[in-house]
């Protein structure tokens, strides 16, 4: 990560990464496309070169949907107990909607807590 010499206001990376904005000025655009990211910040020039989410947001998204879908459809089944293609008909689409809407939140939010906690790949210091 690269010496960041601008001074900023603080940014709240949680409200910031909800609404897809830049960790550091918090005015411009995280993403270019859904979940793809921009080079750098329009507004103050941020090179999002240090944004590595990983795996992280898919394993969060996995966790929480898949506990509140299958919750979901435990409580339905045990509680009214339909026929199987209700369940298809409503947890598939609920499944991806909810994957989908909470993946950009998530790759949101991991990347501006990133910056503000200055996280990154770990280094060995050795002496010169
Ligand atoms: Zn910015």
């Amino acid at each position: 990560m690269s010496e960041d010499r601008a001074h900023y206001p603080p940014v709240d990376p949680v409200k910031a990464g909800i609404g897809g904005r830049c960790p550091r000025c918090g005015e411009g655009h995280l993403f270019s496309g859904f979940l793809s990211m921009r080079q750098n910040c329009r507004v103050c020039g941020l090179d999002y070169g240090f944004a590595d989410a990983g795996d992280g947001p898919a394993a969060f998204v996995i966790l929480i949907v898949g506990f509140i879908v299958v919750g979901l459809a435990l409580w339905m089944e045990v509680n009214y107990g339909p026929p199987l293609w209700v369940h298809f008909l409503l947890w598939i689409p609920l499944a991806i909607g909810l994957s989908l809407w909470a993946m950009r939140l998530a790759k949101g939010v991991l990347i501006t807590l990133q910056y503000s906690n200055k996280a990154a790949e770990g280094r060995l210091d050795r002496p010169e």
